[in-house]
């Protein structure tokens, strides 16, 4: 009985990631080909493919084979029984909301991006508001559906980090602001007269895009399993272990940009390429949390990507393949790309004022949430957050509110991964500099080694362990926000 449930089961998984796949592949061809005139089309057809899907995969029928096998789960593998416990979690929460108002949310989001990328291009956030209040009247209702014990956000929250609640991010942002406020005056004083024009030479796209491959070859990305594109905004998306996707964007007089973007997604592409076999393909196939996924391609874009040692080996490289870089002196490159400033930008932030740059969303993400302001409210609180938070302030839509493309993803709750993510990333760095000698593998370019430490400890496990498993596994203890502070401190001061 339990092996034909099971594979009832399977059937009903294989089924789901068709659909997943041509959902996916829709989503792909939006952010990297799809003309402004045929979102409308798109967004048609997703609707309906995610219609179709949910009457499939939520019904009583699998409502009792996913019953029947959390009651035999004693009777069931690891793996069985950890796809079954996603499964189910999924469903219980699926079948709350109704199934028409998923299907349109998928339509709406669809439109909410063309209206973003239109907003953007207009620099003109009244274009975007409209779709953002729609959006999130629907993740409230969504909650409110679903049920909560503590409050609409943090349900959210748990939705990308299990068990993250608004109590314990509080306390975790507050730590990071009282600790790192003091080394972010030293450092910008230690560092002010560093010189940075020669990051904004003008760089053809054409040697930007050939750079960014020789990039991702040399830390190990695998072109037979995945491919690099461009979008708007810099994302991944994988259809399966063997088919991972990254994108990244180009700007002439910006190339620092288009290299830690490409750097930020591998380490995501990387995870992806490297869960074990036999998770793929199902519901655990994937990341641990966002968090957990965060730190890899923070830890890439970063922790190794802005290290002293990995540029002392690679730089001689980029001297060869960008000559605009030949008569620049290697000392003088490591400083500047680490140079901290006030950037109105997340994605163009040093490492020290990020979590700044993470904790206006989080905070505007929480009013919204707890009802206490409009979403017509954000441009002036954005700006006054900045102000607050980083010194400076936007003087329009496209440097502040607009700047990001989640909110139009139907993305809430989804920031604060990124800070998790740095604080998962300090401490692992910190276990792999325990167990092996990382700054010689970094010089060397020895990614190999990386790779399979990585794989070993956390990429194989997919979302087998939880978050809180899998940096005990590596660690031997809880996220513990201290590394990272430590880390900082000790790069910069
Ligand atoms: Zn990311």
């Amino acid at each position: 009985m339990v092996e034909e449930k099971i594979g009832k089961l399977k059937e009903l998984i294989r089924f789901e990631n068709a659909f997943n796949h041509a959902i996916s592949l829709i989503h792909w061809d939006m952010e990297t080909e799809t003309p402004y005139c045929g979102i409308e089309k798109a967004g048609e057809s997703l609707e309906i493919l995610v219609a179709e899907m949910l009457a499939k995969t939520l019904n009583p029928e699998v409502k009792d084979i996913l019953d029947y096998l959390t009651f035999e789960k004693d009777n069931l593998n690891d793996i069985d029984r950890a796809i079954v416990k996603d499964m189910k979690k999924n469903y219980d929460k699926m079948i709350k909301i109704p199934k028409n108002m998923v299907s349109a949310y998928e339509r709406l989001k669809a439109e909410a991006q063309n209206a973003w990328k239109q907003a953007y291009d207009e620099n003109n956030f009244d274009i975007f508001c409209p779709y953002l209040e729609k959006l999130v009247d629907y993740n409230i209702k969504f909650v409110e559906y679903r049920g909560y014990k503590k409050g609409i956000y943090d349900t959210l929250l748990d939705d990308y980090e299990e068990k993250m609640t608004v109590e314990k991010l509080d306390d975790f942002f507050f730590y990071l602001k009282e600790n790192l406020l003091p080394i972010i005056e030293r450092a910008f004083e230690k560092y002010k007269n560093v010189n940075t024009d020669f990051l904004n030479l003008n760089i053809s796209i054409e040697k930007q895009k050939k750079f960014s491959k020789f990039i991702l070859k040399y830390i190990n990305f695998d072109f037979k399993k995945g491919l690099l594109k461009e979008s708007k905004h810099p994302f991944t998306l994988n259809f399966s272990k063997n088919d991972v996707r990254i994108t990244t964007h180009y700007y002439k007089n910006n190339f620092i940009s288009s290299l830690f973007s490409t750097l930020h997604e591998c380490g995501h592409g990387l995870y992806e390429q490297n869960i074990d076999d036999k998770l793929d393909k199902t519901p655990i196939g994937q990341g641990a949390s966002m968090g957990i996924h965060e730190s890899q391609s923070r830890l890439f874009e970063n922790f190794l990507g802005k290290n002293y040692s990995f540029w002392k080996g690679l730089y001689p490289f980029l001297k060869e393949r960008v000559e605009e870089f030949v008569d620049i002196d290697f000392e003088d490159f490591y400083k500047a790309i680490n140079k901290p400033h006030n950037s109105l930008v997340r994605t163009e932030a040093d490492e020290l004022t990020y979590t700044m740059h993470i904790m206006i969303r989080y905070e505007l993400e929480k009013l919204i949430f707890e009802k206490k302001i409009k979403v017509s409210d954000l441009p002036e609180l954005w700006k006054e957050k900045t102000k607050e938070y980083l010194g400076i302030e936007p003087e329009n839509d496209r440097e502040g509110i607009l700047q990001d493309i989640h909110w139009a993803l139907g993305l809430f709750g989804y920031f604060p991964s990124y800070a998790l993510g740095n604080a998962y990333a300090a401490q692992i760095k910190s276990s792999m500099e325990k167990d092996f000698d990382l700054e010689n593998c970094l010089f060397r370019g020895d990614f190999e080694k990386i790779k399979k430490y990585l794989s070993e400890k956390i990429y194989k496990y997919g979302k087998l362990l939880s978050p809180e498993e899998i940096i005990f596994n590596v660690t031997g203890e809880k996220l513990n926000p201290a590394y990272y502070v430590e880390y900082l401190k000790k790069k910069y001061l």
